[in-house]
């Protein structure tokens, strides 16, 4: 009896190459599209960025509109502003341009702009909010095409966008094919301008991903494949890409390793370090790589014994254990891995990023109902209460595993 369970969704066509962007206006013509709106960030337009993108479309004799408003960690105001625009123009289709917020904003607008054209006349107008899991947000007005320019959410391949509620301080977390791109167009040349901060924040959000999906609930012979192939390269090339902007290998191994967790974790799911995570990003403004950077050793530490040969695999993978080490030494050696790696990269504890304790110590209750609701928990291998969760996030601040030895 077969035992797998799975539903694969990808873009339809996904281009991969150093230089793949000069190729944009050649793809939006596969599709027969011609008038589309670019949405990114207000940096892309200023330093120019974005001509990578706009160039190649205006040579090709196709019209240019831009909408720029997107901020870090997308609002549904934002989204609303864009939709309103999109309404304003007669365009077939969107292409996000950026790191995860603006693509996420693009298919926010792609879902919401639909919700909106189908509300009864007289009703309430559609919400952002209405979108949020479990609803699944299978439509969309308009297809979209993702090209990111950070290594990276995977946003470009998943079938997701994460929103902030702005009356809820609430980042939410929208799931279904309308979130889908139609197409992705991954080109590594496009990450050289990030800085180490971003890069590190990024890299460390990738790898989030692959292992996520690998210890998941949901894990599947297809995300599996994804997930090991990303743990893989971003073992292999995220330090490189740090300390070396230019270095094509590195950048080229973590830009394919983004996209492929994207994939990994679309296709099974994120779990606790995420569904932690979030909530950081929306009382804190922590971005969302280094919220995750600053997590990640303490829920790998707890969530182990739920799922010791994967994560021992997984630890295998990336390359911080060996091929021979038993399956408790591989995952020792996973979370010292990690904890390696953050020093490396230089992330910060909360307290240093410059968040306060008593500011911390008071939304605790609240992070950790909204990472409940948001679902990912149930996804770990262990699953924790809600007890347990603040006991995460106690563990976080105070940067030492509780209930361990001394020195
Ligand atoms: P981002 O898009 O907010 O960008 C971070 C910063 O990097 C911005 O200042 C941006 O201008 C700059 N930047 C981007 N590309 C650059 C380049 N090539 N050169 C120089 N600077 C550049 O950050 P992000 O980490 O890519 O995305 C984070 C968002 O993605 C969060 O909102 C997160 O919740 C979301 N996310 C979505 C998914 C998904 O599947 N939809 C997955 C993970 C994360």
């Amino acid at each position: 009896m077969s035992t797998v369970n799975a539903n694969f969704a990808s873009p339809r066509t996904v281009l991969v190459s150093g230089g793949a962007v000069k190729q944009v206006a050649a793809l939006l013509g596969r599709f027969g599209l011609s008038r589309p709106l670019i949405v990114t960030d207000p940096f892309m337009v200023r330093s120019g960025h974005v001509n990578n993108c706009l160039d190649p479309l205006t040579a090709a004799g196709i019209p240019i509109s831009v909408f720029s408003d997107t901020v870090p960690d997308p609002t549904d105001t934002v989204v609303e502003a864009g939709v309103a625009e999109l309404r304003k123009g007669n365009y077939d289709c969107l292409i996000g341009f950026g790191g995860g917020s603006p693509m996420d904003t693009a298919k926010a607008m792609a879902i919401l702009a639909a919700g909106v054209a189908a509300a009864p006349a007289g009703g309430p107008p559609a919400k952002m909010r209405d979108y949020k899991v479990p609803v699944a947000a299978d439509k969309a007005a308009l297809p979209i095409i993702a090209i990111p320019t950070t290594a990276g959410t995977g946003s470009e391949c998943t079938r997701l966008t994460v929103i902030t509620d702005t009356e809820r301080d609430e980042k939410m977390l929208i799931a279904g094919l309308g979130a889908l791109p139609l197409a992705a167009i991954v080109d590594y040349e496009l990450t050289y301008s990030v800085p180490a901060r971003t890069t590190a924040d990024t890299g460390v959000d990738s790898l989030t991903h692959a292992l996520e999906a690998y210890v998941s609930k949901h894990a599947n012979p297809f995300s599996d494949a994804m997930a090991v192939a990303a743990m893989t390269l971003i073992g292999r090339h995220l330090r490189t890409a740090y300390a070396e902007p230019r270095n094509a290998a590195a950048r080229e191994g973590m830009m394919i390793g983004a996209t492929q967790a994207g994939l990994a974790f679309s296709n099974s799911s994120v779990a606790l370090v995420h569904g932690m995570s979030r909530p950081i990003g929306a009382h804190f403004h922590v971005p969302h790589g280094l919220s995750n950077a600053m997590l990640l050793p303490a829920v790998t530490r707890y969530s182990v014994p739920g799922a010791e040969a994967r994560y021992a695999q997984a630890s295998r993978h990336i390359g911080f254990a060996a091929d021979a080490d038993t399956d408790a030494v591989a995952t020792a050696k996973l979370v010292s891995g990690i904890e390696a790696l953050n020093k490396d990269l230089a992330v910060p504890t909360p307290s240093a990023y410059g968040i306060d304790e008593a500011a911390w110590t008071a939304k605790m209750d609240l992070m950790a109902d909204q990472a409940l609701a948001s679902g990912s928990p149930g996804n770990n291998p262990r699953v924790p209460d809600k007890a347990q969760i603040m006991g995460l996030y106690r563990e976080v601040w105070t940067g030492a595993p509780r209930n361990a030895p001394g020195p």
